[in-house]
């Protein structure tokens, strides 16, 4: 049986329904990333586990007890922030102790526990200091003890690394997924950073206007979509227009040249317009991975990243950008210059009609 589950879950604030009927299942020790664009509800879906906010109608059960009407400090959940949320009175140790404290644990067990969470965050030495003695991401490490101090049954994490700067921020990821592991916490981290939540989960949820668009693990999200708006919100994605020519053969017109599909074509006849969907990584420059698809065409732009160069390329009305690693000892290509962009049919995504 799960161990959290939303059934049916809604929400209306005022006369405008927020969240649409929710229904999700999270496995025991699971770490679930709620991803999507500002303002498709995954804050207040959120604040309803936590008990934030009460559902408009519904069910939420944590380990099979239903929790809908309990109030937060009744459902044994730890709960981390965007904006640190520390006390900053008081110093790091009493932060941690706040939860434990308030559950009146004795002073020895307290004391343990203090100790064991900033081992646990690798801050041993900091318990006497304040807040704004730490940087933002130490304080956020912080927040982390204290939230798990009690030992909730789960832990909701809600952009707990917008705040902080790239580098911290992927540290940190990190950190966070060793701790959730190491601790087998069942966990729910809401992110509008696809990199987020591509490298931590064991499962996305992808919202999209106050309902659940896909559930899969990273790798499904990312090469299986199920939607367009799955298929465009996670990873950079190129489209291409084109004309069915043969839809019993999948042989398509991209402006003047051709192309063959493996997928479906969507229902699509011969004559329909439609889109496909590339992903950069999917596009070679000549004919290194041996697809069967190549198109030629012009290089518009290219950006140079570092350990990666991201090419532009144009045939006719639609451009693509593919990815090719740096190499010190030969330069990039250039604006202007010629070029074959090769793949195979198996990556290309058919997505619905009609053509974007
Ligand atoms: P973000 O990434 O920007 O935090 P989100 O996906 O977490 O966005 P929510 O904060 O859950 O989205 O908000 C979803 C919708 O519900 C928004 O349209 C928001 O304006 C609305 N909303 C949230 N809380 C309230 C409230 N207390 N009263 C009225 N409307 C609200």
């Amino acid at each position: 049986m799960a161990f959290l589950t939303l059934e049916s879950l809604t929400k209306t604030f005022g006369n405008q329904t927020t969240i649409h009927g929710i229904d999700l299942a999270v496995e025991r020790g699971e770490f679930i990333s709620f991803l999507g664009p500002s303002g498709c509800g995954k804050t207040t879906t959120l604040r309803m586990i936590a008990g934030f906010e009460t559902p408009t109608s519904g069910t939420i059960k944590i380990d099979g007890k239903d929790v809908t009407d309990l109030r937060p400090n009744q459902r044994n959940i730890g709960m981390v922030f965007q904006a640190y949320a520390l006390f900053p009175n008081m110093t790091v140790a009493d932060n941690i102790a706040f939860g434990l404290k308030v559950a009146k644990k004795s002073s020895a067990e307290i004391t343990k526990r203090v100790k064991e969470m900033l081992e646990l965050i690798k801050l041993p030495d900091v318990g006497a200091r304040y807040p704004y003695q730490l940087s933002g991401g130490q304080q956020q490490r912080v927040a982390l003890a204290r939230a798990l101090a009690i030992q909730p049954k789960i832990l909701l994490l809600d952009e707990p690394l917008s705040a902080l700067d790239a580098k911290i921020r992927i540290s940190l990821r990190e950190e966070i997924r060793a701790v959730q592991r190491a601790l087998g916490i069942t966990t729910i981290y809401v992110t509008h950073d696809q990199e987020e939540a591509l490298s931590m989960s064991d499962r996305i949820c992808v919202m999209n206007d106050g309902r659940i668009e896909q559930l899969g693990t990273p790798f499904e999200i990312y090469n299986y979509p199920t939607t367009r708006f799955v298929a465009s919100f996670v990873g950079t994605l190129n489209i291409l227009n084109g004309q069915v020519l043969d839809s019993t053969s999948g042989r398509l017109g991209i402006d003047d040249q051709e192309i063959f599909t493996a997928r479906e074509l969507g229902g699509a006849s011969t004559g329909d317009t439609l889109s496909l969907a590339l992903r950069p990584e999917a596009l070679s420059i000549g004919h290194a991975n041996g697809g069967s698809n190549n198109l030629n065409g012009t290089i518009d732009e290219v950006h140079f990243l570092g350990s990666v160069v991201r090419i532009r390329v144009r045939f006719g009305s639609n451009i693509v950008s593919l990815d090719t690693f740096n190499r010190p000892h030969s330069a990039p290509p250039e604006r202007g210059q010629p070029v074959t962009v090769n793949f195979t049919r198996e990556d290309i995504l058919v997505l619905d009609r009609p053509a974007i």
